[in-house]
């Protein structure tokens, strides 16, 4: 700690906004606290996918994106080849909708998003809701924006892995 710095005014790290942190030269938390909070920052792949885009959706669900707090770390529209759809969803390979999946994915535009927030990953996929908008709770995007378990208007990263590996290869 920094002697002789007060504490009156300040609040404790896990209070501590990221906005507020040229702040905290008045605060007497050492700097290594603070960088420790800044880190537990989360980024994760989201996508817009081609239904939404198609139904001129993006611009909705970018709003809600910035109403829930999250920053756009990055954006692009991509409309991914066959063999780009395959390779970001191998992990379904095996799965009966895979084809079905990975040729609507290629089937034009989508918009590619590295969203940035405490607890990115898991808050993302709240705001996503259930992977069947039949089953999504009430408030959620693919409640109100996806067609069908296929065409559910967006994606999210599931783990810490995952979301490193696609932002990682969004690029190629
Ligand atoms: N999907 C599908 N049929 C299914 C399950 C999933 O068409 O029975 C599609 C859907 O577009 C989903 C994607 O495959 O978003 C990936 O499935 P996953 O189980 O990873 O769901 P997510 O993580 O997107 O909620
Ligand atoms: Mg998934």
């Amino acid at each position: 700690f920094w002697p002789g710095r007060s504490t009156a005014g300040c609040r404790g790290i896990g209070q501590l906004q990221r906005q507020e942190l040229q702040s905290i030269e008045d605060c007497r938390w050492p700097i290594s606290a603070v960088y420790n909070h800044r880190m537990s920052l989360q980024r994760t792949l989201a996508i817009i996918k081609p239904d939404a885009v198609e139904r001129k959706l993006a611009g909705r669900i970018l709003q809600r994106i910035e109403d829930e707090g999250f920053r756009v770390r990055a954006m692009r529209r991509m409309a991914l080849t066959q063999a780009q759809a395959e390779g970001f969803y191998a992990v379904h390979a095996a799965r009966p909708f895979f084809a079905s999946l990975t040729s609507f994915m290629a089937s034009g535009p989508a918009i590619v998003l590295v969203l940035e927030a405490e607890d990115a990953i898991a808050k993302w996929r709240t705001l996503m809701g259930a992977t069947d908008p039949a089953k999504a709770d009430a408030g959620t995007l693919r409640k109100e924006f996806a067609e069908s378990i296929e065409r559910n208007a967006t994606h999210g990263s599931d783990a810490p892995e995952t979301a490193a590996v696609e932002i990682a290869d969004r690029k190629s």
